[in-house]
């Protein structure tokens, strides 16, 4: 389950000041000391930690906190609060362009679940909005990244664009998107190639697409579970291609919680969906504060 395990540890570091009639600083102190390393455990980032547990300590000393009624509760309201801001506050919705198609880069590193999230996206897309849209395939060096497109294109009933692996994708991705534009779809939907580390020409490639299709979503796909690795591939590819959105894969197995608590404040860019699965059905939108309240109980 997602966030279990920093979910126990906050949760009993939290349960011992919830019902206190009265906190001093020091209990305050003592509190966020356990709290930074359930953090630092949980594979946050080092600064981010730094920083959250100054904002709370800062927030929860203050006269209004701890003269309440409940001075417990409102110190465990506080680092609710700062855990929702940390990820990113207000839900970060799907770009929708003013004109149709709207025109979406799934981009990430192989084994991420991109090709996974390309059709899980889709889904979500037909099933809350009515969205009509087409699955590309331009994941050209990866043998089996093709079929496993029209596959779930089968699955979904939805078309899939694919032009063989002979073509470049920045062909593929340009006539992927007058195709749209003639068949009236609403969402281009550009499975990018993925290597196993991050290169120069996976850049480039990924740029030049950029360049051509100038799209209104880049989406990077990345593993939860990797945790800080996850953070720095985002770094990377924020200051590459200037990321739009990031979704979180694989969130059902992360019990650590350490990207989804990192990514946003180390690159600034939302994360917009969480994976939660393998089926095609588990794909949920990001919202920082459910998220928080799950991670307290
Ligand atoms: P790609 O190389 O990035 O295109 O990765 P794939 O889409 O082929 O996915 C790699 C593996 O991750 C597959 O076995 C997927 O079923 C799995 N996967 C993708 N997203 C999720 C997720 O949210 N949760 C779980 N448990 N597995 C996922």
């Amino acid at each position: 389950m997602a966030f279990e395990g920093l979910a126990e540890r906050l949760q009993s570091t939290l349960s011992k000041i919830r019902g206190k009639g009265v906190v001093s600083e020091a209990d305050v102190k003592a509190m966020m000391r356990e709290v930074r390393l359930a953090l630092l455990e949980a594979d946050v980032n080092f600064k981010v930690v730094k920083d959250f547990i100054s904002n709370v300590k800062e927030r929860a000393v203050g006269q209004d906190v701890l003269k309440s009624l409940t001075p417990g509760q409102q110190v465990i309201k506080v680092v609710n609060e700062e855990l929702t801001k940390l990820m990113g506050g207000e839900q970060s919705k799907i770009a929708v362009a003013k004109k149709s198609p709207t025109v979406v880069m799934m981009v990430g590193l192989q084994g991420a679940g991109k090709t996974t999230t390309t059709g899980k996206l889709a889904n979500y897309l037909r099933k809350n909005s009515n969205r009509k849209p087409l699955l590309v395939a331009g994941d050209i060096y990866r043998p089996a990244a093709i079929k496993q497109l029209e596959t779930l294109g089968n699955q979904l009933n939805m078309p899939v664009f694919s032009l063989g692996d002979q073509v470049s994708p920045v062909e593929i991705a340009k006539q992927a998107v007058e195709k749209a534009k003639e068949e009236h779809l609403d969402y281009v939907l550009i499975d990018t190639a993925g290597r196993l580390h991050i290169d120069e020409t996976l850049m480039g490639e990924l740029q030049q697409i950029k360049e051509t299709v100038n799209p209104d979503e880049i989406l990077l796909v990345v593993d939860a579970m990797t945790g800080q690795d996850a953070v720095n591939v985002a770094e990377s590819f924020n200051e590459q291609l200037d990321l739009t959105g990031v979704v979180l894969t694989k969130l059902d197995g992360d019990t650590r919680g350490g990207a989804a608590l990192s990514v946003k404040a180390v690159t600034n860019t939302p994360i917009k969906f969480a994976g939660m699965g393998e089926k095609l059905d588990a794909l949920e939108p990001f919202h920082p504060d459910r998220m928080a309240s799950r991670i307290l109980g």
